[in-house]
């Protein structure tokens, strides 16, 4: 039996997610370090989907993208669990690499509209994805947060097992950018629009400077760009990627800067360049980010969603 949800085309049992038909989560929680337009006052209600489509090697949350932590969720229990996001103040729902769940989390999304839900619904991915599958989420997801790791296939191949990432992606981008409107509240939270993530890997400037070319030319005025400077060079035991082992220089990311203005983009955010892997979640611990970055409101480990 193959998969075609996502471009990998997998033939089960052998599925690159790790996962099945039958959604699997770890964690939901408030979350309080996305983009300010994404956390409002009550935190972004982020729900952390087990498995994932790209696997990177250095992916900080590697304990539920490689489906160690995980419960099974059915359809019902899922849109509970949105439901009660929303009730402890969830500024949206923020699915994060949901993209092998996409048929059991649009089920889910509907019934949980049907139920009361009314914050956007956010898609936060890896851009690896089938626009015949975007089309489908289009009918629940307000928001798109893609994460674009890298316009070189090359790079991609290397890095992300993944030689068609940047064709993939370009399409997976522009179908976003194209479908959505952005839209503010009164008090500057994202209604709907798109918000194009980029993690800058130190050593792979170029990479990053094709990106912010290509948003000057195809995103600008049309969606916000995201650049990420929080990268860390992580170990995922059992694994030997090939991943920069420092983090990303003042040199690096002062060269970012001067691209910005080169390239004329001003809208958007950029992480201040911070170094250190304290803050590297932990997600067996009762508590797995600082306190004041996210509540959170359930866990697997805690059995069934109440
Ligand atoms: S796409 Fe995101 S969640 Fe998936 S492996 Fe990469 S960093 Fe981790």
């Amino acid at each position: 039996m193959s998969c075609k949800i996502c471009p990998r085309h997998c033939t089960h049992p052998s599925n690159f997610c790790g996962e099945n038909s039958i959604l699997r989560a770890a964690l939901a929680a408030l979350h309080f370090g996305e983009e300010p337009p994404l956390v409002g006052h009550g935190g972004s209600g982020t729900i952390f989907l087990s498995g994932c489509n790209m696997k990177c090697p250095f992916c900080q949350n590697w304990q539920i993208s490689r489906g160690e932590i995980g419960g099974e969720l059915s359809i019902e229990q899922m849109a509970r669990l949105m439901i009660k996001l929303q009730s402890n103040r969830a500024t949206n729902i923020n699915f994060v690499t949901g993209s092998h769940f996409s048929p059991g989390l649009i089920q889910a999304s509907l019934l949980a509209k049907q139920q009361g839900l009314i914050v956007p619904i956010l898609w936060n991915s890896s851009a690896y994805e089938k626009v015949q599958t975007l089309e489908s989420l289009s009918e629940v997801v307000n928001i798109w947060l893609p994460d674009l790791k890298t316009l070189d296939n090359t790079i991609a191949k290397k890095i992300y097992r993944c030689s068609d990432y940047a064709d993939v992606a370009k399409k997976a981008l522009d179908f976003m950018i194209n479908q959505s409107t952005e839209k503010y509240d009164e008090s500057g939270v994202m209604l709907s629009g798109t918000i194009i993530r980029h993690l800058i890997l130190p050593g792979h400037m170029e990479s990053t400077q094709s990106i912010l070319r290509w948003f000057a030319k195809h995103g600008q005025g049309k969606a916000k760009l995201s650049l990420l400077s929080q990268y860390t060079p992580v170990i995922i035991p059992g694994e030997t990627g090939k991943i920069p082992q420092s983090y990303l220089s003042q040199r690096e990311y002062d060269l970012v800067l001067k691209w910005l203005e080169e390239y004329q983009i001003e809208d958007g955010f950029i992480q201040e360049l911070e170094t250190g892997s304290d803050w590297l979640p932990d997600f067996r611990e009762n508590q797995p980010f600082d306190s004041s970055l996210a509540r959170i409101i359930w866990r697997a480990q805690d059995g069934p969603v109440g």
